[in-house]
């Protein structure tokens, strides 16, 4: 199993390397780092200050490398899709790709100072959420679960970044 995290646009490097490394653990996949995408300018709504998520989704999919057998990609924009205000990340539900933004898993975006421990914290979990997505997991009611949605930050730090037991054995047979 191999994965790539695709950066889209700018996206600090030193992030995503270490989430490279966190994420290797968790999904006992071998994961890399590909070439980056850049930001798809038509998927900007200046009204809302956001990215549409799903032409950028599909932008992915457009360019999944030959070797990838999923692709995450990782922007720092704000994002949304038409029903929300904001998410954290969008995915393909037992495909191959899914995304994340960084922007508002810093502290910063709440008017506190920089974590950032917390943040790569967040960053894992966003990213095993989405990955799970792609691996056929749906949301899970169990508040410890990472597999739970998240309304909004609070929900993200509450559930962690760790499976519950039913969702990881789903995930295990996935990865088997
Ligand atoms: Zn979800
Ligand atoms: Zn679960």
């Amino acid at each position: 199993m191999k994965i790539y995290l695709i950066p889209i646009g700018d996206v600090e490097k030193d992030t995503l390397l270490k989430l490279c490394w966190v994420l290797r653990e968790k999904f006992e996949a071998v994961f890399e780092v590909g070439e980056p995408l850049s930001l798809l300018e038509d998927a900007y709504r200046p009204r809302r200050g956001q990215y549409f998520t799903t032409p950028i989704l599909e932008e992915l999919k457009q360019n999944i490398p030959e070797e990838a057998d999923k692709v995450l990609g990782v922007l720092d924009m704000d994002i949304f899709v038409p029903a929300l205000n904001f998410i954290f990340g969008q995915a393909d539900l037992g495909g191959k790709v899914a995304l994340i933004s960084l922007t508002r898993l810093r502290e910063e975006f709440y008017g506190n100072s920089k974590n950032e421990k917390l943040f790569l914290e967040r960053v894992l979990t966003e990213a095993a959420h989405e990955l799970g997505h792609t691996f056929g997991l749906r949301h899970c009611d169990n508040q410890k679960c990472v597999m739970r949605f998240s309304n909004d930050i609070r929900d993200t730090d509450i559930k962690g970044a760790d499976f519950c037991e039913q969702c990881r054995e789903k995930l295990e047979i996935k990865l088997r």
